[in-house]
């Protein structure tokens, strides 16, 4: 008996100290991973990939538009500290390279379109330029016609709006494409912070199966819509993924990014394509004005469907807090609008 207390009273000092080397490995471990994301939609899945194990931050919040966006000192700072930087890539940030030089970061950058198949734009101004009217319109879902013209085509408004690449950079508008997102996410964040890699791949591999078992719905829902009325008008080109991956035209009222104004005579093509094609509806976005797309409402009689979200997520608490929410509110918002 008396040999035994003062074993156990070693065997819990030891069994203490073990705890606390434990803690204190652990607090060193569990320094979570710094990272930015360039805008909402991708912070969302940094975050869903990240878990606890990433300190995120995110540089275009919601309801931001990332084709505009003029970096504050502030995003220099919170760039200069971070170990990984997420862009969608694409020259959809365009302002970005500017910041990451003044910044003087110095981690990886994780490039979350890289192995997307990326598609071309058609022409700014709803894919229609003077002339070529006829031809648009027979040939609407015929992409590889739009193709074969200069670039230099495609900018008619003359107002400076700036250059985006050939490449639509929209790409997150196809759950397909999300995935390669979500992948590319946990091949950077595990690359950034080995220690954690399985978690990431973990946390990767159920997003991406909830990623999918939304597309698989999206497909059913739209399937089940007349393709005649799978048309609708939206703010900016920011649709065409989405388009091409479900099935459903979409009209932008304007062009490629957000600061192109559609001249007089592009929104009376567009209200007189409309009208001829009896687009059952018009969506405005949660990132642009809503003017432009209610004044081409007004003169066609077809109905304003809502808000989608385009570029950016809701604020908490509203339709498009996240990624999966806000293609869910799209689909469904789209979804009831065409249904006759
Ligand atoms: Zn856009």
């Amino acid at each position: 008996m008396r040999s035994i207390l003062p074993l156990r009273r070693r065997a819990l000092l030891t069994v203490a100290g073990l705890c606390l080397s434990a803690v204190l490995g652990a607090a060193h471990a569990a320094e979570p991973l710094k990272a930015v994301a360039s805008f909402s939609i991708l912070g969302d899945i940094v975050r869903e990939v990240g878990g606890n194990d990433v300190s995120l931050t995110t540089l275009v919040g919601p309801d931001g538009d990332a084709h505009e966006y003029e970096p504050t000192p502030g995003d220099a700072k919170k760039l200069s500290a971070a170990q990984v930087l997420f862009v969608n890539g694409l020259d959809f940030e365009t302002w970005l390279p500017k910041l990451t030089k003044a910044s003087g970061f110095a981690g990886k950058t994780v490039v979350a379109s890289q192995g997307v198949t990326p598609r071309k734009f058609a022409q700014a101004g709803g894919g229609h330029k003077p002339g070529d009217h006829d031809h648009d319109h027979e040939h609407e879902h015929d992409h590889d016609h739009d193709h074969d013209h200069d670039h230099d085509d495609g900018h008619n408004h003359g107002d400076g709006h700036h250059h985006h690449g050939d490449a639509d950079p929209h790409a997150w508008q196809s759950l397909a494409n999300g995935v390669i997102y979500a992948r590319n996410v946990a091949d950077g964040l595990a690359a950034a912070d080995p220690a954690h890699a399985d978690a990431y791949r973990q946390r990767a591999a159920a997003y991406i199966a909830r990623l999918g078992a939304l597309d698989a719905a999206a497909k059913k829902t739209f399937a089940a819509i007349a393709a005649d009325r799978r048309k609708v008008v939206t703010s900016h080109d920011a649709f065409g993924y989405f388009g091409d991956a479900y099935g459903v035209s979409f009209i932008p009222a304007m062009g490629v990014s957000t600061d192109a104004e559609p001249s007089a005579g592009e929104v009376a093509r567009i209200i007189e394509q409309v009208k001829r094609d009896k687009v059952p509806a018009v969506f405005v976005e949660n990132i642009s004005s809503p003017k432009l797309v209610q004044q081409i409402a007004r003169e066609t009689g077809a109905k304003v469907g809502g808000t989608l979200y385009s570029d950016a997520l809701s604020k908490p608490g509203q339709p498009g807090a996240t990624y999966m929410e806000m293609f869910e509110w799209n689909v469904r918002q789209l979804a009831a609008a065409l249904q006759p």
